[in-house]
């Protein structure tokens, strides 16, 4: 049965036998018994596989090896722990909000029930519309599901990545913006970003003195990073490699080290 049924019945019944406590708690156990529609988890623990241990990461991060990787793998691992935890008790919350706010509807419902059951009877007929009416908040669900994982599996690659760039010894990064792809609904400053480079400050090519500022910003100094805002894809693309930095965060130095 599913929770709208279950739902259906616990109205008729109160239109049967006039309100009750009893019926109040059978709609708390109908909602309790509403499961989640999608495995964040599994989906989560797909891009691990996908990213670390097929190696994925590497693709995105030129210069890094295999080696590096597995040398940071508990660390990646831990981003993982750290991202299904979010999910579960975000779509969690979702839920007991959406289920408070549907108990309150039934209440509200229930407490103006008239007393005699002939008057009641003829509310019959109007069920399935009441049972959809109550149960409004948890059809957001599904929805808010959906926003969770697609929003914490992006956050889960940009943090991966992330994760190898500072441990891996990358200089800098260029900023990626899907705008260009039809049907997406892209920022306007994030557009602006598009190709932009950024240093990280004080890598291991800084502080050997082969990149300088060169008129460019900090990565760590932007007040917003890629794929942070909601349903935003832009990505880093991360350069370990001097020929990748852009000339002029270039030292002469750097110059002769290509
Ligand atoms: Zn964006």
């Amino acid at each position: 049965m599913t929770y709208l049924q279950r739902i259906r019945k616990i109205i008729q019944r109160a239109i049967e036998e006039g309100p009750s406590e009893f019926l109040y708690l059978e709609l708390i156990a109908a909602l309790e018994a509403y499961e989640p529609f999608i495995n964040v988890q599994d989906r989560l623990e797909k891009i691990w596989i996908r990213e670390v241990e097929r190696e994925g990461l590497l693709k995105r991060n030129k210069g890094v090896t295999a080696f590096d990787l597995a040398s940071i793998r508990p660390q990646l691992r831990d981003e993982l722990e750290r991202r299904i935890m979010f999910s579960v008790s975000l779509i969690k919350q979702n839920k007991q909000k959406a289920t408070e706010t549907t108990l309150q509807r039934f209440n509200g419902w229930l407490s103006s029930l008239p007393a005699v059951p002939e008057v009641r009877e003829a509310q019959l007929s109007d069920i399935r519309e009441t049972a959809k009416d109550i149960a409004k908040p948890l059809k957001q669900l599904p929805y808010d599901e959906r926003r969770v994982a697609i929003d914490q599996s992006q956050k889960l690659i940009s943090n991966l990545n992330q994760i190898v760039a500072f441990d891996c010894g990358a200089i800098g990064a260029y900023w990626h913006s899907h705008w260009k792809e039809a049907n997406y609904d892209y920022r306007e400053d994030h557009k602006k970003l598009d190709q932009n480079f950024f240093l990280i400050r004080d890598s291991q090519a800084m502080r050997d003195g082969f990149v300088k500022k060169g008129g460019h910003e900090y990565l760590e100094d932007l007040p917003e990073q890629p794929g942070e805002a909601i349903f935003c894809r832009c990505y880093y693309e991360y350069v370990y490699r001097l020929n990748r930095v852009p000339e002029e965060c270039l030292t002469e130095k750097g110059k002769d080290a290509i």
